[in-house]
């Protein structure tokens, strides 16, 4: 019953799935025997069979085993972690060996059944269903974990998981020592909770509402989960608030520098060259992108300055009186990880509406901000620290992309994420596959995988197809037309495309 609520949309974002992707997924899971469990739950069953033989087994000792082989193997409580068989080969072994002790023991088989069995309906309902099959279940088999969605809160999860898949700040928020006196009430407390499942769980997905529920509303109320939002505000939202809740701890640094830069507004007098300088910080770059086919191309105009002449001259402090200026933002100093939000959003003031803009804007996989920094923009009044900084460390590579499909009042948010990532395996412990395989995850070069995050569900995503979902545009379909009885091509407005970016420094170059 309640799955079904798991996600708006679901038809848009399933046309972000890759075939190819479902294939590799599915042949994941088929490797995945768990072949040392079916050893020792065969094992354990020709020891019982030998220690009923010699009369050395105790019934309250195969009355456990019986306990470990049922509820920790096969049908685990609902609210407790997944059951340790998941394949068919070990669910076989395990009722083996439950078979083999009713037998042994008939005079308990009554009490077993009302013990385990009957309590298995009480308390899972309706929800088990004929056909169960954990790995529906369990973690994905590319290695994550989901976020469920109670209603409309993909714009949050989208956003979470881009955050949790940033090992730097990851690190960070799970070593800090909340000071907060009811962890129900902190945010900071449940987004390391939320992180915590993320990482270690072997659930399918983690339910986010009790973070929701700590995560208050501009009313000071729990948020309601049936509203839709936007994900850009959230985000900026949320970063506010842990910044505020980790001040003083060792963690502090870390944590409010992953995504913190610094622009400039700088105003220089064309004659006099007396500048201006008012410094201001961002989390998030916010870039209109109307009228612009790419990112690059969004930037430059951005940055682009603006001449103060005339009436609009600039009132020169040093001067004295008014001088011809020019006007003009630039990026002073980057973070480790720049998320740049698309403004694909826009106000309307004809309609007084929100609209939402569909329009193609290309961004690119390396970017290089070298061009938009104050110290190429403006090197006569750089500091030789801005210079260096600039230098040093604008190159970028695009590590994930949250996707908003539909229009302004009714949509769906999801995201694209590269799993090799600068400091660290983005990797759970819980991950399925060896532990060779994900000490690895750090170190596999250019040809890392990406994965799409849409609420519970996590899946390979081609990385090629990141033109086609992310940028926008125009779509071409075929449709038969009745009249003519011939098939037209239609054109159309995409209604999926990128609303914010995560470019991380790259450091390997
Ligand atoms: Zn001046």
């Amino acid at each position: 019953g309640a799955s079904s609520m798991g996600g708006m949309g679901a038809g848009d974002a399933d046309s972000a799935a890759s075939a190819a992707g479902d294939e590799a997924a599915a042949a994941e899971v088929a490797a995945n025997v768990d072949h040392v469990l079916v050893g020792l739950l065969y094992i354990a069953r020709v020891l019982v069979q030998c220690g009923a033989r010699l009369r050395v087994l105790a019934i309250n000792e195969a009355i456990n085993l019986h306990y470990v082989a049922f509820r920790e193997c096969i049908m685990p409580r609902r609210d407790s972690n997944c059951g340790k068989c998941q394949s068919v080969a070990s669910r076989r072994a395990a009722f083996g060996l439950v078979h083999e002790l009713a037998v042994l023991f008939p005079q308990f088989l009554i009490r077993l059944v009302q013990r385990h069995y009957l309590t298995v309906l009480d308390e899972n309902g309706s929800t088990w269903e004929f056909g169960y099959d954990p790995i529906q279940d369990s973690r994905a088999a590319v290695g994550y974990v989901g976020l469920y969605n109670p209603g409309c809160v993909c714009y949050g999860n989208s956003v979470l998981q881009q955050l949790f898949m940033t090992p730097r700040f990851r690190r960070a928020v799970l070593d800090a020592v909340d000071p907060a006196k009811d962890p129900r009430e902190s945010v900071l407390f449940q987004l390391q909770s939320l992180f915590g499942w993320l990482q270690e769980s072997e659930r399918k997905c983690k339910d986010p509402r009790p973070f929701f529920a700590a995560f208050k509303d501009l009313d000071g109320n729990p948020t309601n989960v049936r509203v839709q939002q936007d994900a850009d505000e959230f985000l900026s939202l949320l970063l506010d608030r842990i910044e505020t809740a980790v001040k003083g701890l060792p963690q502090e640094a870390a944590i409010t520098r992953t995504f913190a830069g610094k622009v400039v507004n700088k105003i220089t007098g064309e004659k006099c060259g007396h500048v201006s300088d008012n410094q201001e910080p961002f989390q998030v770059l916010s870039v209109a992108i109307n009228g612009h086919a790419s990112l690059e191309e969004a930037l430059s105009a951005h940055t682009a300055g603006e001449p103060l002449r005339g009436d609009n001259a600039y009132a020169c402090g040093t001067c004295g009186h008014k001088v011809d200026a020019i006007k003009r933002l630039c990026i002073r100093e980057l973070p480790p990880t720049l998320i740049v939000h698309l403004k694909r959003f826009e106000f309307d003031y004809e309609t007084m509406l929100k609209r939402k803009l569909n329009s193609r804007c290309s961004f690119p996989e390396f970017l290089d901000l070298k061009p938009y920094m104050e110290a190429t923009l403006a090197p006569e009044t750089a500091s030789d620290e801005a210079k260096a900084a600039a230098a040093a460390a604008s190159h970028y590579r695009l590590v994930g992309v949250v996707v908003h499909t539909g229009t302004t009042e009714m949509g769906h948010y999801y995201s694209f994420i590269r799993e090799d990532r600068a400091g660290g395996p983005t990797r759970g412990g819980a991950a399925r596959g060896d532990a060779a395989a994900v000490e690895d995850v750090g170190r596999t070069g250019a040809m890392s995988r990406w994965l799409e995050f849409n609420d519970k569900t996590v899946r390979p995503f081609r990385f090629e197809r990141l033109e086609a979902e992310c940028f926008g545009g125009e779509d071409v379909t075929w449709v038969y037309d009745e009249a003519t009885r011939q098939f037209v091509s239609r054109v159309t407005e995409k209604a999926r495309s990128a609303y914010m970016l995560v470019y991380e420094r790259e450091t390997r170059r």
